[in-house]
């Protein structure tokens, strides 16, 4: 096992990483940019290195400055944790050749998986369900593409292929506003991700979000740990996720899981990973393999008692798989809120300083969280300030736990989309488990047309 593991990373998900390496008695080297030095999390650490300013570019995207990290602290291995250079498979390759295991899949694969157009084809040929679409990336001939659209069948969504983060995605409707849309993705395919590769899908209209959870290692074992449903969505954001997926047959859950597990023998997969689908007329069908922990990947430890981080470490390390498919047994369920520093209601972010918090608790109630009372939310990164995470033996239970949690929990001095959680809590349609990707959104133009009144 590792001595020492440098925390590629910043806020709730790097000390999530910390507490794992803890627990396996692994000393931690966290890496922050000035913005982040008084952090709880950074000293904590056994050490912390400045990586540069503020601003991501020059700090937690930073590759030769988080190596130079690496080698003055002797750690020997790197966790990126989520976003930032999580799935660059530069730094991976970068990473591997100065002389350090990289916690996570081998970077031929994070490159496969980072175009989504070879990823595709990939899994079809793993036996993975995927969105009718064409074949490959699309075609320059105007007459080819329009062919291509009227056998998919309208409504087509246009999808960058190396897009991320919801972005480099267009709906089309009409063979009218086919070319224009094409020509439209491909420009901002370029600009935002320096390939103009775009590719053609049947878009489905009301579909839901169910991902699956798989661990591999080096030697071809892989096993699935479930899925997740992450249909409350707002611009393709997550925002709550729960497990396992509900009114979802476990004959279902466990065909796709197979499958998902299969293809990550086929191609070798090593780590863990996420197989996200869109989830249509009791169909899956396959849309991107996300090659690095999930935010959401709490909800997946709490039904199974299975420590993802700790296992990505462990396969890292070399060592195989103890944890065979007969032993995963989802228990329970559990769902998770995603506490963002933002306006509830126009999404706006609300940095700035925590002027008094409390951390709800009690049974079943898991919080991962870097900020506390007086933390100062800086403007540079991303809106999450923590995960609340509700544990019941039923859907009903984890629902009321979470209700109870959300009342209790106190964040002043910013905003928080708290409110917006509990509203949600209350939902008809979530209660019901019944919502598909655009329901957030379809909710929310309502509220606009009509100021949200608190049912709580
Ligand atoms: P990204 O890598 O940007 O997250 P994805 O391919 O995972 O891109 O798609 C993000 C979201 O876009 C999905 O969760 C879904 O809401 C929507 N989406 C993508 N493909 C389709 C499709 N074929 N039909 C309907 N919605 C889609």
């Amino acid at each position: 096992m590792f001595e020492k593991v440098l925390i590629a990373n910043r806020g709730e998900i790097a000390l999530r990483i910390q507490r794992a390496c803890r627990e396996m008695g692994i000393k931690t080297v966290a890496v922050h940019s000035e913005a982040d030095a008084e952090a709880k999390y950074v000293k904590l650490a056994d050490e912390s290195v400045c990586i540069g300013p503020a601003p991501s570019e020059q700090s937690y995207l930073n590759i030769p400055a988080i190596i130079s990290a690496a080698e003055v602290t002797d750690a020997e291995a790197i966790h990126p944790g989520y976003g930032f250079l999580s799935e660059n498979s530069d730094f991976a390759e970068r990473v591997e050749k100065s002389g350090f295991v990289f916690i996570g899949p081998r970077p031929e694969t994070i490159r496969l998986m980072g175009d989504k157009v070879n990823a595709k084809a990939a899994m079809k040929k793993a036996g993975v369900p995927c969105v009718p679409g064409s074949e490959g990336g699309l075609p320059e001939a105007p007459e080819q593409i329009r062919k291509i659209a009227q056998s998919i069948g309208y409504p087509v969504i246009i999808k960058a292929a190396a897009g991320g983060g919801g972005r480099g995605m267009r709906v089309v409707h009409t063979d009218a506003a086919l070319l224009n849309a094409v020509t439209m993705t491909r420009t901002e395919a370029q600009g935002a991700f320096g390939n103009p590769s775009v590719y053609m899908e049947k878009y489905l209209e009301n579909p839901r979000h169910i991902e699956i959870q798989v661990l591999a290692d080096e030697h071809r074992n892989a096993i699935y740990m479930g899925d997740r449903d992450c249909s409350m969505q707002r611009r393709y954001q997550k925002i709550i996720e729960e497990a396992p997926a509900p009114n979802l047959s476990s004959r279902l859950r466990d065909k796709i899981g197979e499958r998902c597990a299969e293809a990550c023998r086929k191609i070798g997969y090593r780590g863990a990973g996420t197989f996200e689908f869109l989830f249509d007329g009791g169909q899956f069908y396959f849309i991107e393999m996300n090659t690095r922990l999930q935010v959401e990947h709490t909800i997946t430890e709490m039904v199974t008692g299975i420590d993802i981080v700790q296992e990505q470490i462990r396969i890292a390390a070399g060592i195989r798989l103890r944890i065979r498919q007969k032993d995963v047994v989802i228990r329970g369920h559990a769902i998770e809120c995603r506490i963002n520093a933002e306006d509830p209601y126009t999404f706006t972010p609300s940095p700035g300083r925590i002027t008094s918090y409390h951390s709800p608790g009690g049974p079943g109630i898991r919080v991962d969280s870097h900020v506390y009372h007086n933390y100062f939310v800086p403007p540079y990164y991303d809106s999450l300030i923590g995960k609340v995470i509700a544990y019941g033996d039923t859907r009903q239970q984890a629902i009321a736990r979470m209700r109870i949690a959300l009342s209790e929990m106190v964040v002043e001095g910013i905003k928080t989309n708290i409110p917006l959680h509990q509203e949600l809590m209350h939902d008809a349609a979530f209660l019901r488990g019944v919502t598909s990707i655009h329901y957030l959104e379809q909710k929310l133009i309502g509220y606009n047309k009509e100021p949200l009144k608190l049912r709580l």
